[in-house]
């Protein structure tokens, strides 16, 4: 099933929905609402801390809909989660080429390592997925770009097992792990400001549900201007998403609707030579298979 948040372009009002084709999506409260049911289910939080009950009544809107879809020409598809309710969990170096060419970049010779990097983005950072990225020069001109795998936690738990983890996932999610690479680097080697500006998480454009994805094997993809920077595929992931689900619930409690970013591929602008960033009028769009296609173009304050 594939759920999206979506605002109506009439009345800027956001709604919950489930995407049936390219082009139409179901009103959930319209159709909750419909069936006489008082589940809350106008956010795309409470449908995940919802569980397995809102979960059987989406399916039944899905297979049987009362009402009519809405035309996405009409909307405007938004993050799935809007405003999580924590930072969003993410993951440095997680594909092997990927830390070769930092290495490489930054003159330092690695051991591999025995732990994933955790790092985390503000919830102001989260963007949509065909919104604007805020380019503002007086801070940085150094924009680089991060195609991820997100992963939306559904049950909550502390100390999860590597066995037990994918059953606490919720669903997948495309995520741009967008960079300021300057500011990434100068604080005291501490990520999270160069990662955490407004509009550099632009996540979307829906929450496939984990029993629609088999997530082992997905093409991701980067494309800047229409030119491919990054293409490799989840199977070349470092730490897998169960080692990324126990090492973070260790002594922590991951929550419904956490999200982690599971860490980019090879490809990144910073890296290449002559390093390359991105500008006000450039388009990013961000892929992965089976979910869907992010277009944020980058655009001035
Ligand atoms: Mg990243």
């Amino acid at each position: 099933m594939r759920l999206v948040t979506y605002q109506m372009l009439n009345t800027q009002e956001l709604k919950t929905g489930i995407q049936i084709s390219n082009d139409e999506v179901l009103d959930i409260v319209a159709e909750t609402r419909a069936r006489g049911g008082a589940e809350k289910v106008d956010t795309m939080l409470a449908i995940i801390a919802g569980g397995d009950a809102t979960m059987t009544l989406l399916r039944e809107i899905e297979a049987n809909p009362k009402t009519a879809p809405i035309m996405l020409n009409t909307a405007l598809l938004k993050a799935p989660i809007t405003r999580p309710t924590k930072n969003v969990f993410c993951v440095g170096w997680n594909y092997l080429e990927h830390f070769e060419e930092g290495g490489a970049k930054l003159e330092d010779k690695r051991e591999l390592p025995t732990w994933p990097v955790f790092f985390s983005k503000a919830p102001t950072a989260v963007n949509g997925p065909y919104d604007v990225i805020p380019f503002d020069a007086s801070v940085s001109i150094q924009l680089d770009w991060e195609v991820e795998l997100g992963v939306i936690i559904g049950k909550s738990g502390k100390n999860i097992s590597e066995a037990d983890a994918m059953s606490h996932v919720f669903g997948y999610t495309v995520i741009n792990d967008v960079t300021w690479r300057d500011i990434q680097r100068r604080h005291g080697g501490q990520w999270d400001k160069g990662k955490s500006l407004d509009g550099t998480c632009p996540m979307g454009p829906c929450i496939v549900t984990a029993d629609a994805l088999e997530h082992t094997n997905l093409n991701l993809t980067c494309r800047v201007n229409g030119v491919i920077k990054q293409s490799s595929n989840t199977k070349h992931l470092y730490f897998k998403l169960p080692r990324l689900i126990h090492d973070l619930s260790l002594g922590q409690t991951l929550e419904a609707g956490d999200i982690i970013s599971s860490g980019t591929p090879e490809g990144v602008g910073f890296a290449r030579t002559p390093p390359e960033f991105m500008k006000v009028g450039d388009l990013l769009e961000t892929e992965v298979e089976g979910i869907g296609v992010m277009r944020n173009p980058i655009g001035s304050y």
